[in-house]
């Protein structure tokens, strides 16, 4: 069904690849994995209301659904490959959905086609908006990146800024316009709607970061899951934590620092280093644009706790943190 629809989702996200031998119009798709590799594969779904506020620009659901996506295999060290998209669309005039199309495929293909991905397939139905992609990235035996692996004294260090896509959601949920305040409503809508994932930072972690996830749900959620899988606990100073400018003007001090540590969706990597190796890991990322700051380190234990400004640990039930749960 939908041949057309299917036939605009094709011409908009073309991409050659060697290893795609049969790719959308099919009953399947047929890739060829290059030998000596193993797959990394992730699925996310995204729902609007849920996971994007209705009214969002197609251009940027089509971005995002792949973003997260490529986040996933970023924090597994892996480089991206494929794509498979299922796509849920409400009933509507038949305009309506082709500029729904033309946006989404747009949005979707400025982020595949500098990372070489090819849409090889997918389906689409009809019901409430929702959206997910699937990807297949490669990565040599035995060196992903996983939560688990993280040792104590580990140091963690996070990519990028955290706070800003959660900050960019409460400006929107206050009804503020993309050109209000000096650009830094613009910036933080930015960052919720076009997350950038970190690809070239998960493959220059390969063999020296011990354990890695992606903030997707927020750094002490996601550092949680490290914490968890590793068997350990971690320490992390308030006062270290990456900030943009952007949040800081936007948001008091301790708004700000709420937001960095429960907001979720910013697509940063959230990674342990062994300390002998966080000067050159640092140096390597600062090279790749995104930079990475050191916020805290692996001890024995469980669970993430956080020291403020003044030395004193916070509660883990501190009350800025709840509505992010
Ligand atoms: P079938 O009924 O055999 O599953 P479909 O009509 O669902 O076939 O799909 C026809 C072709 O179009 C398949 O190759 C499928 O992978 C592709 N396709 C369908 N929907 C999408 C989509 N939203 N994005 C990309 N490819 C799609
Ligand atoms: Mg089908």
């Amino acid at each position: 069904m939908e041949f057309r629809l299917i036939d605009r989702i094709r011409e908009r996200t073309a991409q050659g690849r060697e290893d795609v031998r049969l790719g959308i119009g099919d009953d399947a798709a047929l890739v060829a994995p290059p030998a000596g590799q193993e797959l990394a594969i992730a699925i996310d779904t995204l729902v609007e209301g849920v996971h994007f506020p209705a009214g969002t620009d197609p251009a940027d659901i089509g971005w995002k659904s792949l973003a997260v996506n490529l986040s996933d295999l970023a924090s597994m060290g892996a480089s991206p490959a494929w794509a498979l998209l299922a796509l849920t669309l409400p009933r509507q005039p038949a305009e309506h959905v082709q500029a729904f199309i033309d946006g989404f495929a747009e949005g979707f293909a400025q982020l595949a086609q500098p990372h070489r991905l090819a849409l090889i397939g997918g389906d689409t139905t009809r019901g409430g908006l929702s959206v997910s992609v699937a990807v297949h990235g490669f990565v040599p035996p035995g060196e992903a990146l996983t939560r688990a692996g993280a040792r104590a004294g580990d140091v963690v260090l996070v990519t990028g800024t955290l706070g800003d896509a959660a900050a960019g959601l409460q400006l929107l949920q206050r009804g503020a316009r993309v050109d209000e305040g000096d650009g830094r409503a613009a910036f933080l809508i930015e960052r919720l709607n076009r997350p950038t994932p970190r690809l070239a930072a998960g493959l220059a972690l390969r063999g020296r970061a011990t354990a890695c996830i992606d903030v997707s749900d927020g750094l002490l959620a996601d550092l949680g899951h490290i914490c968890e899988e590793s068997s350990l606990g971690a320490e992390i100073e308030a006062p270290l934590l990456p900030r943009s400018p952007m949040l800081l003007g936007a948001f008091d001090e301790r708004s700000a620092r709420d937001l960095a540590l429960a907001g979720g969706d910013d697509y940063e990597l959230c990674f342990t280093v062994p300390p002998a190796l966080v000067a050159e890991v640092q140096g390597d990322l600062a090279r790749l644009g995104c930079g990475a700051t050191r916020i805290g380190r692996m001890v024995e234990g469980y669970g993430v706790r956080v020291r403020d400004e003044q030395g004193h640990w916070l509660e883990a039930t501190h009350r800025g943190w709840d509505h992010f749960a």
